[in-house]
């Protein structure tokens, strides 16, 4: 995601904590994007530190294939335990196995071979597979065929399989993305195995943001067809959009929930696919061939599981939910400075996410006008990667409310001088 010949040499980062970063030489950043959409509680976190530290010592890594751990088993009663508490009387399922790999890409992966295998091990041939415009669900093969298509992955396109892309339910555009979805599962909801989706924040798209109406109902259609729910919560899941997973403010349980980023509170490379008894009965079976057929090497790491479990129990012992909602109030405030700019559109919150669209000759992704960003907001101490024109600011949520203003301040300065430039060279 870096073109090198355009871009300057990297920063060498040397030690961070909290929401800031320290580069060689001692000049400290704030971490205004939470290290790609990773880090929750902040960097460096003590009790995940210790938790690193301890287990390290003990196993650091094993076989998970007929072997097991307390860091694994642990985790899964206490991510389990979270899961069941969020998704609680919503409709659907409850999600009770989880399927341990190291990315997102791998969890989405693991999700659609898992929705693929369920139908086909039932005897059903369902090989159509649907997703929301727009989404963008990693750089594996199936993850890019999940997403849309775009500058990201033209280049394989060839090589990509089949997926129909419902239409990006707009705000005010819904009832399009309905009528779309209605004929399409009324021509092939049969032979469809499952409906692809990041949840409310498409973030790769420029952190669009689309309403849990919608999103429940698109959700009540699919079933109504057994097509099967693969809500991906990468970038969404464990707070980001103001509630521990997105699918809760839409009123329904996946069948196939992704997990990763947050999952270790962006502590170490951890994905997680959970699934229904339904979906893990499918694979059990006297036959072998029948199994689930899926290995990652480091799947279920304990120093991984460790990290994970430390930063469940953070949820428990510090106010995160109300850094959540303090963080939330703070970009609301700013969104009302936001928007009253001539040069910005389109000014979007969500829980921890603030989003801006920068007028532009060009929109999207190839715009120049992120770069200039990117760099004015280094240059000033804060890491923000606009994708395009789109501006956003994640932060981790232990950033502080003077830090969070900083971040403000700083894009207000970077949009006004670059918008002075822009005078000057009309002039
Ligand atoms: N899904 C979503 C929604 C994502 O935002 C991302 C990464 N940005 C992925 C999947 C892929 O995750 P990873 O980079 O860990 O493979």
């Amino acid at each position: 995601m870096t073109q090198h010949k355009i871009c300057g040499p990297a920063l060498h980062v040397d030690s961070a904590a909290g929401a800031r970063l320290k580069l060689r030489g001692g000049q400290e950043i704030i971490d205004g994007i939470s290290s790609w959409w990773v880090n929750t509680h902040g960097h460096c976190h003590p009790k995940i530190v210790e938790a690193v530290r301890a287990q390290a010592g003990k196993l650091e890594q094993v076989i998970f294939a007929g072997f097991t751990h307390d860091p694994a088993e642990k985790l899964t009663r206490k991510l389990l335990s979270t899961v069941h508490g969020t998704f609680e009387g919503k409709d659907g399922s409850a999600l009770d196995y989880v399927f341990y790999s190291d990315s997102g890409s791998t969890a989405i992966e693991v999700a659609l071979k898992m929705a693929i295998g369920f139908h086909e091990n039932a005897g059903e041939q369902r090989h159509k597979v649907i997703a929301l415009e727009g989404g963008y669900h990693g750089d594996t093969f199936g993850a890019m065929a999940a997403g849309s298509r775009s500058v990201f992955n033209v280049l394989y396109e060839p090589f990509l399989f089949d997926v129909k892309h419902v239409p990006f339910p707009k705000t005010g555009e819904e009832m399009r993305s309905l009528a779309w979805l209605d004929k399409w599962l009324k021509k092939f909801g049969s032979q469809t195995a499952a409906f692809v989706f990041e949840p409310l924040v498409q973030g790769a798209a420029g952190m669009r943001v689309y309403s849990p109406k919608v999103l429940g109902k698109m959700a009540q259609m699919c079933r109504e067809h057994g097509v099967l729910l693969i809500a991906d919560e990468v970038m969404t899941g464990f707070g980001r959009t103001g509630s521990m997973f997105a699918c809760e403010q839409a009123d329904f349980t996946p069948d196939l929930l992704c997990l990763s980023k947050g999952l270790t509170g962006g502590f170490l490379p951890m994905g997680a696919t959970l699934a229904t008894e339904e979906i893990y009965k499918a694979f059990y079976h006297d036959e072998k061939a029948k199994q689930f057929f899926h290995s990652t090497s480091f799947t279920g790491n304990p120093l991984a599981c460790v990290a994970a479990l430390a930063s469940l129990e953070i949820w428990d012992e510090e106010p995160v939910m109300e850094q959540i909602a303090a963080i939330e109030a703070s970009h609301l405030k700013a969104a009302g400075w936001y928007s009253a700019r001539p040069d910005v559109m389109d000014v979007r919150v969500k829980g921890s996410i603030f989003a801006i669209d920068v007028r532009d000759d060009v929109n999207g992704y190839l715009s120049s006008i992120g770069h200039e960003i990117y760099d004015f907001m280094l240059a000033n101490g804060v890491l923000l990667r606009p994708i395009g024109n789109t501006v956003y600011i994640l932060p981790p949520y232990c950033i502080d409310q003077q830090d969070l203003e900083c971040i403000y301040e700083t894009l207000w300065r970077s949009l006004d001088s670059f918008r002075n430039d822009c005078f000057q060279q009309a002039a």
